[in-house]
């Protein structure tokens, strides 16, 4: 793939000399200069296969290719996923391994921007980034404002109490109040995983239209906009559990803080991409076929998440 981001770069540059010896460079439509690169590089047999490929690079995916560069959407505290080194700066964690190597097949460079759950659908939709690897969970209501990939991992939802609160399941959280994340899924998973396993009366509960501000049968939600917040509010007494997936709780389990017996709600973590992008389909190629040839297998291996 990354051969076919220089043929690419290769019959544009072709297609632009045939247009300006043409007098009209003005095209901006990539299978026009695709169609033009075609006809200037039919002299060479080699190169009538190239233009076949550049004819099916959409111009989302070339608009990255020429800007140079791709911008991801990545967390920044979430150990083996999305975690940055405050003292150099530097990312680490297997979104940032699959999002470097979705550069490296455009042959761009990278530019990470840190998100929260709350702001990760706003910046894909004002184009400040390209797509998002932010342990986003897939859901069908999501999927009707952004596109997703297969899912490259899986997390399970979870919930962590100061050990002195005595908490120690579900049960112990009836009645409690539960900081989450906004726009996150964690009160619709808890509320809905407490409804299944009988402790909450669930009549009221309507997960198409279930507000986590507006809950409290039998556990009631405080919102965040971020997760050093809700560690804070924990500690401070303001809410007695943080629910989240695991795998960003991880970093806030200090010695004084326990997991409830219970892990819940499958989280499905996917590649986000513009609704409607061609960039869309180009990722899911990408991801189908690293989780085909072992390659997130082995993202998730060395991160210490399998
Ligand atoms: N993965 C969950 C979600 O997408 C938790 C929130 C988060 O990723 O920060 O809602």
């Amino acid at each position: 793939m990354r051969k076919l981001s220089k043929v690419v770069a290769g019959a544009l540059t072709m297609a632009m000399s045939a247009m300006l010896l043409a007098g009209c460079g003005d095209s901006t439509e990539t299978s026009a200069s695709s169609e033009a690169a075609s006809t200037a590089a039919s002299a060479e047999t080699s190169s009538a296969a190239a233009s076949a490929e550049s004819a099916s690079v959409d111009a989302d995916v070339q608009a990255i290719i020429d800007r140079g560069v791709l911008r991801v959407g990545v967390k920044n505290a979430v150990v083996g996923f999305g975690f940055q080194d405050t003292l150099t700066g530097e990312y680490s964690g297997m979104e940032i391994s699959i999002a470097e190597k979705i550069a490296d097949e455009l042959g761009v460079d990278i530019e990470f921007t840190t998100v929260t759950a709350a702001t990760r659908g706003e910046l894909l939709d004002s184009g400040d980034i390209d797509c998002v690897l932010a342990t986003f969970t897939i859901t069908d209501e999501r999927r009707n404002s952004w596109d997703f990939s297969t899912p490259y991992y899986t997390d399970y939802v979870s919930v962590l109490v100061e050990s002195a609160s005595g908490i120690t399941n579900l049960e112990g959280l009836v009645d409690k109040k539960v900081g989450v994340s906004s726009g996150s899924t964690s009160a619709k998973s808890l509320t809905s995983a407490m409804i299944d396993a009988g402790l909450i009366d669930g009549s009221g509960f309507d997960a198409d239209t279930f507000d986590p501000a507006l809950w409290t049968t039998g556990v009631s939600f405080q919102q965040y906009d971020d997760y050093p917040a809700i560690s804070t509010a924990l500690s401070a007494g303001e809410i007695d559990a943080f629910c989240v997936d695991k795998s960003i709780l991880a970093i806030y389990n200090t010695d004084s803080r326990d997991y409830i017996e219970e892990k819940f709600s499958p989280q499905e973590y996917g590649v986000a991409t513009k609704k409607g992008s061609g960039f869309s389909a180009y990722v899911e190629e990408l991801i189908t076929e690293w989780l085909a040839d072992g390659t997130i297998d082995g993202f998730i291996a060395e991160n210490n998440l399998d």
